[in-house]
């Protein structure tokens, strides 16, 4: 039974689904071509991997991996070995994907105006979300439980044990806990 916050959720996603959808078709793109690129623009550098998608945008390793040759053949995204395990390969946005995302994005989410109180409704709706769902994880990096703010005006990942930079803590990972995730 639907409820007044799902129906405005439902109503949020379907209305960001749609402008995708006009923005991927307007460029000639799929769109879920589209949201890996935006996705890889968004992620962090521990969320980038084939697997991550799938996990992401819920679709299966199959479907991902087609979309992936389709696009890397655009030169839209490059693979390339983890620095830290070169087991894992790792997508980035190549130049020519960075300019064609900036292109297609243009409309498809207006400048909303933001502050504190949407940002936390937002949050608590996700984690609520989450937490019913039994999902966790790709949360904004200065949300997480995990990021310490050091004196120095610096942040350190607790979890993965290294420092992050101001830009590190804008981004989505796939590690993300709410502090109340314990
Ligand atoms: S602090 Fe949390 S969200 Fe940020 S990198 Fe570490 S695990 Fe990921």
């Amino acid at each position: 039974m639907s409820n007044d916050v799902s129906i405005w959720l439902e109503r949020l996603a379907s209305l960001h689904k749609s402008q995708m959808r006009k923005a991927a078709s307007a460029a000639d793109v799929q769109l879920v071509h589209l949201e890996i690129l935006h996705y890889l623009s968004i992620c962090n550098k521990h969320s980038n991997t084939a697997k991550d998608l799938s996990d992401y945008l819920g679709q299966t390793k199959g479907s991902i991996s087609q979309s992936l040759k389709f696009i890397e053949q655009a030169r839209h995204i490059e693979r390339k070995p983890c620095p830290n395990d070169g087991r894992v390969t790792r997508l980035y946005l190549t130049a020519k994907g960075k300019a064609c995302l900036k292109d297609i994005s243009k409309d498809t989410l207006p400048a909303l105006p933001q502050n504190d109180l949407t940002i936390e409704t937002l949050k608590a709706l996700l984690h609520g979300w989450q937490t019913k769902s039994d999902l966790r994880g790709f949360g904004q990096c200065k949300s997480c439980c995990y990021n310490q703010s050091l004196d120095n005006g610096k942040f350190y990942c607790g979890l993965l044990d290294e420092p992050l930079s101001k830009s590190d803590t804008q981004k989505i990972c796939k590690e993300h806990m709410f502090a109340t995730d314990f």
